[in-house]
Protein backbone atom coordinates (compact mmCIF):
# COMPACT_ATOMS: atom_id res chain seq x y z
CA UNK A 1 0.00 0.00 0.00
CA UNK A 2 1.50 3.34 -0.89
CA UNK A 3 0.81 6.30 1.56
CA UNK A 4 -1.41 8.73 0.65
CA UNK A 5 0.68 11.77 2.07
CA UNK A 6 4.17 10.01 0.90
CA UNK A 7 5.59 13.40 -0.37
CA UNK A 8 4.97 15.54 2.53
CA UNK A 9 6.42 12.25 4.65
CA UNK A 10 9.47 12.67 2.75
CA UNK A 11 10.09 15.95 3.01
CA UNK A 12 9.70 15.72 6.70
CA UNK A 13 12.08 13.13 6.68
CA UNK A 14 14.55 14.79 4.93
CA UNK A 15 14.36 17.95 7.12
CA UNK A 16 14.68 15.85 9.73
CA UNK A 17 17.87 14.68 8.42
CA UNK A 18 19.01 17.82 7.60
CA UNK A 19 18.04 19.71 10.63
CA UNK A 20 18.81 17.66 13.09
CA UNK A 21 19.93 19.82 16.21
CA UNK A 22 18.10 22.73 15.32
CA UNK A 23 14.47 21.64 15.58
CA UNK A 24 12.31 24.27 14.37
CA UNK A 25 8.31 23.73 13.28
CA UNK A 26 8.47 27.18 11.77
CA UNK A 27 11.02 26.66 9.19
CA UNK A 28 9.52 23.15 8.63
CA UNK A 29 6.18 24.87 7.63
CA UNK A 30 7.69 27.13 5.33
CA UNK A 31 9.47 24.40 4.00
CA UNK A 32 6.50 22.62 3.31
CA UNK A 33 4.67 26.32 1.95
CA UNK A 34 7.19 26.54 -0.36
CA UNK A 35 7.84 23.35 -2.02
CA UNK A 36 4.79 22.15 -3.52
CA UNK A 37 4.62 19.51 -5.88
CA UNK A 38 2.46 21.14 -8.84
CA UNK A 39 3.45 24.41 -10.53
CA UNK A 40 1.32 27.13 -9.25
CA UNK A 41 0.14 29.57 -12.19
CA UNK A 42 1.66 33.03 -11.58
CA UNK A 43 -1.12 35.42 -11.46
CA UNK A 44 -2.67 32.05 -8.64
CA UNK A 45 -5.42 33.57 -6.14
CA UNK A 46 -5.78 33.84 -2.65
CA UNK A 47 -8.65 31.53 -1.54
CA UNK A 48 -11.23 33.26 0.32
CA UNK A 49 -12.85 31.56 2.86
CA UNK A 50 -15.17 28.67 2.08
CA UNK A 51 -18.21 26.76 2.70
CA UNK A 52 -16.53 23.42 1.51
CA UNK A 53 -18.26 22.30 -1.85
CA UNK A 54 -15.66 19.90 -3.99
CA UNK A 55 -16.79 19.30 -7.49
CA UNK A 56 -14.75 16.92 -9.88
CA UNK A 57 -15.87 17.75 -13.33
CA UNK A 58 -14.78 14.72 -16.41
CA UNK A 59 -11.49 14.62 -14.29
CA UNK A 60 -8.94 12.20 -15.42
CA UNK A 61 -5.76 11.29 -14.10
CA UNK A 62 -2.55 9.23 -14.40
CA UNK A 63 0.94 9.49 -13.03
CA UNK A 64 2.68 7.77 -15.99
CA UNK A 65 1.64 8.98 -19.49
CA UNK A 66 -0.66 6.19 -21.33
CA UNK A 67 -1.56 4.76 -17.66
CA UNK A 68 -4.61 6.49 -16.64
CA UNK A 69 -5.70 6.24 -13.35
CA UNK A 70 -8.58 7.82 -13.23
CA UNK A 71 -10.67 8.69 -16.10
CA UNK A 72 -14.00 10.64 -16.26
CA UNK A 73 -14.63 11.47 -12.50
CA UNK A 74 -17.74 13.22 -11.69
CA UNK A 75 -18.97 13.81 -8.09
CA UNK A 76 -19.98 16.54 -5.94
CA UNK A 77 -19.37 16.64 -2.05
CA UNK A 78 -21.60 19.12 -0.47
CA UNK A 79 -20.69 21.39 2.32
CA UNK A 80 -20.90 19.88 5.53
CA UNK A 81 -21.25 16.50 4.26
CA UNK A 82 -18.88 13.29 4.87
CA UNK A 83 -18.39 11.36 1.51
CA UNK A 84 -16.72 7.79 2.03
CA UNK A 85 -14.59 6.56 -1.18
CA UNK A 86 -14.84 3.03 -1.14
CA UNK A 87 -13.78 0.39 -3.67
CA UNK A 88 -10.87 -2.11 -4.61
CA UNK A 89 -6.97 -1.98 -3.74
CA UNK A 90 -5.99 0.31 -6.67
CA UNK A 91 -9.13 1.63 -7.72
CA UNK A 92 -7.69 5.36 -7.54
CA UNK A 93 -9.19 6.15 -3.90
CA UNK A 94 -6.19 8.04 -2.37
CA UNK A 95 -5.39 9.42 -5.81
CA UNK A 96 -8.87 11.07 -5.85
CA UNK A 97 -8.23 12.71 -2.58
CA UNK A 98 -4.53 13.92 -3.39
CA UNK A 99 -5.54 15.60 -6.02
CA UNK A 100 -8.09 17.77 -3.53
CA UNK A 101 -4.66 18.80 -1.50
CA UNK A 102 -3.11 19.29 -5.02
CA UNK A 103 0.16 16.87 -4.77
CA UNK A 104 -0.80 16.58 -8.32
CA UNK A 105 -3.35 18.35 -11.04
CA UNK A 106 -5.22 16.54 -13.00
CA UNK A 107 -4.64 15.51 -16.88
CA UNK A 108 -8.17 16.36 -17.79
CA UNK A 109 -11.26 18.22 -16.01
CA UNK A 110 -11.07 20.33 -13.30
CA UNK A 111 -11.55 19.82 -9.26
CA UNK A 112 -12.96 22.83 -7.75
CA UNK A 113 -13.45 24.39 -3.96
CA UNK A 114 -16.76 26.58 -3.81
CA UNK A 115 -16.30 27.15 -7.50
CA UNK A 116 -12.49 27.91 -7.71
CA UNK A 117 -10.54 25.60 -10.22
CA UNK A 118 -7.66 24.61 -7.73
CA UNK A 119 -4.91 25.22 -10.56
CA UNK A 120 -5.90 28.99 -10.45
CA UNK A 121 -5.26 28.95 -6.64
CA UNK A 122 -2.16 29.54 -4.46
CA UNK A 123 -1.11 26.21 -2.59
CA UNK A 124 -0.70 27.53 0.13
CA UNK A 125 -4.05 29.70 0.62
CA UNK A 126 -5.52 26.53 -0.15
CA UNK A 127 -3.64 24.14 1.81
CA UNK A 128 -4.83 26.16 5.00
CA UNK A 129 -8.27 25.75 4.64
CA UNK A 130 -7.88 21.53 4.48
CA UNK A 131 -6.75 19.46 7.20
CA UNK A 132 -5.26 16.51 6.32
CA UNK A 133 -5.35 13.41 8.04
CA UNK A 134 -2.57 10.13 6.55
CA UNK A 135 -2.91 6.50 7.27
CA UNK A 136 0.49 6.65 9.05
CA UNK A 137 1.02 10.38 10.30
CA UNK A 138 4.22 11.47 10.84
CA UNK A 139 5.46 12.93 13.69
CA UNK A 140 8.65 14.64 14.09
CA UNK A 141 11.63 14.90 16.92
CA UNK A 142 10.27 17.50 18.92
CA UNK A 143 7.04 18.16 22.20
CA UNK A 144 3.63 16.78 21.82
CA UNK A 145 2.83 20.24 22.00
CA UNK A 146 4.83 21.17 18.65
CA UNK A 147 3.27 18.14 17.06
CA UNK A 148 -0.26 18.85 17.61
CA UNK A 149 0.32 22.29 17.08
CA UNK A 150 2.13 21.71 13.44
CA UNK A 151 -0.36 23.39 11.62
CA UNK A 152 -0.69 26.51 14.00
CA UNK A 153 1.98 26.87 15.49
CA UNK A 154 0.90 30.37 17.02
CA UNK A 155 -1.91 28.48 19.37
CA UNK A 156 -2.15 28.85 23.14
CA UNK A 157 -1.73 26.07 25.68
CA UNK A 158 -5.37 26.06 26.21
CA UNK A 159 -6.17 25.46 22.28
CA UNK A 160 -3.90 22.84 21.94
CA UNK A 161 -5.53 21.03 25.28
CA UNK A 162 -8.89 21.74 24.04
CA UNK A 163 -7.72 19.32 20.96
CA UNK A 164 -6.15 16.99 22.73
CA UNK A 165 -9.18 16.38 25.00
CA UNK A 166 -11.26 16.27 22.05
CA UNK A 167 -9.21 13.58 20.63
CA UNK A 168 -9.24 11.68 23.72
CA UNK A 169 -5.40 12.04 23.95
CA UNK A 170 -5.68 13.06 27.86
CA UNK A 171 -5.09 11.04 29.88
CA UNK A 172 -1.99 9.68 27.67
CA UNK A 173 -0.54 13.07 28.14
CA UNK A 174 -1.26 13.51 31.44
CA UNK A 175 0.26 10.05 31.97
CA UNK A 176 3.73 11.47 30.46
CA UNK A 177 6.86 12.75 32.22
CA UNK A 178 6.46 16.40 31.15
CA UNK A 179 2.61 16.56 29.40
CA UNK A 180 2.43 18.61 26.34
CA UNK A 181 6.62 19.19 26.51
CA UNK A 182 7.30 15.69 26.43
CA UNK A 183 9.93 14.96 23.43
CA UNK A 184 8.51 12.04 20.93
CA UNK A 185 10.84 10.18 19.03
CA UNK A 186 11.06 11.17 15.15
CA UNK A 187 9.87 7.68 13.75
CA UNK A 188 7.15 7.82 16.51
CA UNK A 189 8.32 4.75 18.60
CA UNK A 190 7.02 6.22 21.89
CA UNK A 191 3.73 6.09 20.79
CA UNK A 192 1.89 3.50 19.77
CA UNK A 193 0.19 3.45 16.17
CA UNK A 194 -3.24 4.13 17.27
CA UNK A 195 -1.88 7.07 19.52
CA UNK A 196 0.14 8.48 16.25
CA UNK A 197 -3.72 8.60 14.29
CA UNK A 198 -5.36 10.08 17.48
CA UNK A 199 -2.26 12.61 17.47
CA UNK A 200 -2.82 13.46 13.80
CA UNK A 201 -6.56 14.24 14.63
CA UNK A 202 -5.91 16.79 17.54
CA UNK A 203 -3.63 18.45 15.01
CA UNK A 204 -6.41 18.33 12.41
CA UNK A 205 -8.61 19.82 15.12
CA UNK A 206 -6.91 22.48 16.20
CA UNK A 207 -6.52 24.08 13.03
CA UNK A 208 -10.09 23.85 12.20
CA UNK A 209 -10.30 23.13 8.46
CA UNK A 210 -13.50 23.76 6.38
CA UNK A 211 -12.68 20.07 4.26
CA UNK A 212 -10.96 17.56 6.16
CA UNK A 213 -9.20 14.56 3.94
CA UNK A 214 -8.71 11.44 6.03
CA UNK A 215 -7.06 8.16 5.24
CA UNK A 216 -8.24 5.46 7.45
CA UNK A 217 -5.64 3.60 8.95
CA UNK A 218 -5.66 -0.23 7.86
CA UNK A 219 -2.87 -1.36 10.73
CA UNK A 220 -5.12 -3.36 13.19
CA UNK A 221 -5.81 -1.49 15.99
CA UNK A 222 -6.29 -2.41 19.81
CA UNK A 223 -10.07 -2.25 20.49
CA UNK A 224 -9.76 0.95 22.73
CA UNK A 225 -7.78 2.83 20.66
CA UNK A 226 -10.49 1.90 17.74
CA UNK A 227 -13.36 3.19 20.14
CA UNK A 228 -10.92 6.51 20.86
CA UNK A 229 -10.35 7.02 17.10
CA UNK A 230 -13.82 6.66 16.35
CA UNK A 231 -15.24 9.03 19.33
CA UNK A 232 -12.45 11.92 18.07
CA UNK A 233 -13.64 11.62 14.05
CA UNK A 234 -17.09 11.83 15.33
CA UNK A 235 -15.98 15.48 17.14
CA UNK A 236 -13.75 15.82 14.49
CA UNK A 237 -16.56 15.63 11.37
CA UNK A 238 -18.93 17.68 12.70
CA UNK A 239 -20.03 20.46 11.01
CA UNK A 240 -17.09 20.56 8.03
CA UNK A 241 -16.66 18.80 4.25
CA UNK A 242 -14.90 15.73 5.01
CA UNK A 243 -13.88 13.38 2.31
CA UNK A 244 -13.01 9.46 3.83
CA UNK A 245 -10.66 6.76 2.23
CA UNK A 246 -12.41 4.20 4.56
CA UNK A 247 -10.66 0.64 4.12
CA UNK A 248 -13.24 -0.54 6.05
CA UNK A 249 -17.08 -0.75 5.23
CA UNK A 250 -18.28 -0.16 9.18
CA UNK A 251 -16.92 3.32 8.65
CA UNK A 252 -18.21 4.13 5.47
CA UNK A 253 -21.95 3.01 6.70
CA UNK A 254 -21.35 6.27 9.06
CA UNK A 255 -20.55 8.56 6.10
CA UNK A 256 -23.28 10.87 5.11
CA UNK A 257 -23.13 9.28 1.37
CA UNK A 258 -20.59 7.03 -0.12
CA UNK A 259 -18.91 7.13 -3.48
CA UNK A 260 -18.13 3.43 -4.85
CA UNK A 261 -14.63 4.44 -6.64
CA UNK A 262 -13.88 1.13 -9.32
CA UNK A 263 -11.17 0.97 -12.05
CA UNK A 264 -10.45 5.09 -11.44
CA UNK A 265 -14.51 5.53 -11.97
CA UNK A 266 -16.93 6.90 -9.24
CA UNK A 267 -20.31 4.07 -10.93
CA UNK A 268 -22.21 4.63 -7.23
CA UNK A 269 -23.05 7.33 -4.81
CA UNK A 270 -25.70 7.41 -2.36
CA UNK A 271 -26.71 6.82 1.13
CA UNK A 272 -25.54 3.21 2.19
CA UNK A 273 -29.46 2.52 2.71
CA UNK A 274 -30.16 4.03 -0.93
CA UNK A 275 -27.13 1.86 -2.51
CA UNK A 276 -28.00 -1.44 -0.73
CA UNK A 277 -31.85 -0.39 -1.96
CA UNK A 278 -30.29 0.24 -5.21
CA UNK A 279 -28.69 -3.88 -5.57
CA UNK A 280 -25.54 -2.52 -7.36
CA UNK A 281 -21.61 -3.32 -6.62
CA UNK A 282 -22.23 -1.18 -2.74
CA UNK A 283 -24.70 -4.18 -2.31
CA UNK A 284 -22.30 -6.42 -3.04
CA UNK A 285 -19.61 -5.14 -0.63
CA UNK A 286 -21.80 -5.03 1.81
CA UNK A 287 -23.74 -8.64 1.06
CA UNK A 288 -20.00 -9.97 1.29
CA UNK A 289 -18.94 -8.08 4.51
CA UNK A 290 -21.93 -8.95 6.37
CA UNK A 291 -21.85 -12.30 5.37
CA UNK A 292 -18.45 -12.75 6.87
CA UNK A 293 -19.90 -11.44 9.91
CA UNK A 294 -18.85 -7.50 9.34
CA UNK A 295 -15.06 -8.30 9.51
CA UNK A 296 -13.60 -4.82 10.42
CA UNK A 297 -11.97 -4.97 7.44
CA UNK A 298 -12.92 -4.98 3.58
CA UNK A 299 -13.72 -8.39 2.45
P1 LIG B 1 -5.75 1.22 -1.77
O1 LIG B 1 -7.11 0.85 -1.25
O2 LIG B 1 -4.89 0.03 -1.97
O3 LIG B 1 -5.09 2.30 -1.01
P2 LIG B 1 -6.58 3.08 -3.86
O4 LIG B 1 -7.95 2.84 -4.36
O5 LIG B 1 -6.38 4.18 -2.89
O6 LIG B 1 -5.98 1.73 -3.30
P3 LIG B 1 -4.58 4.44 -5.43
O7 LIG B 1 -3.57 4.43 -4.34
O8 LIG B 1 -5.24 5.71 -5.74
O9 LIG B 1 -5.68 3.32 -5.15
O10 LIG B 1 -3.87 3.86 -6.72
C1 LIG B 1 -4.49 3.79 -7.99
C2 LIG B 1 -3.48 3.27 -9.01
O11 LIG B 1 -2.43 4.20 -9.15
C3 LIG B 1 -2.81 1.97 -8.62
O12 LIG B 1 -2.67 1.20 -9.78
C4 LIG B 1 -1.49 2.37 -8.08
O13 LIG B 1 -0.54 1.37 -8.27
C5 LIG B 1 -1.17 3.60 -8.91
N1 LIG B 1 -0.33 4.56 -8.16
C6 LIG B 1 -0.60 5.09 -6.97
N2 LIG B 1 0.35 5.97 -6.58
C7 LIG B 1 1.26 5.99 -7.57
C8 LIG B 1 2.48 6.70 -7.80
N3 LIG B 1 2.95 7.57 -6.90
N4 LIG B 1 3.15 6.46 -8.95
C9 LIG B 1 2.68 5.58 -9.87
N5 LIG B 1 1.54 4.90 -9.73
C10 LIG B 1 0.83 5.08 -8.60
Amino acid sequence: LNSFFAPIQQLVQLYNVYQQGQSSVTKLRELLDTEPTVAESPDAAELPPVRGELLFEDVGFGYLEDRPVLSGVNLRVRAGETIALVGPTGAGKSTLARLIVRFYDPTGGRVLIDGHDLRDLSITSLRRQLGVVPQEPFLFGGTIRDNVSFGRPEATDEEVWEAIRATGLESLVERMPEGIDTVVHERGQSLSSGERQLLALARAFLVRPRVLVLDEATSNLDLQSESRIEAALDALLEGRTAVLVAHRLSTAMKADRIAVVDDGRVIEVGGHDELVAAGGRYADMFATWSRHGGAPHEP
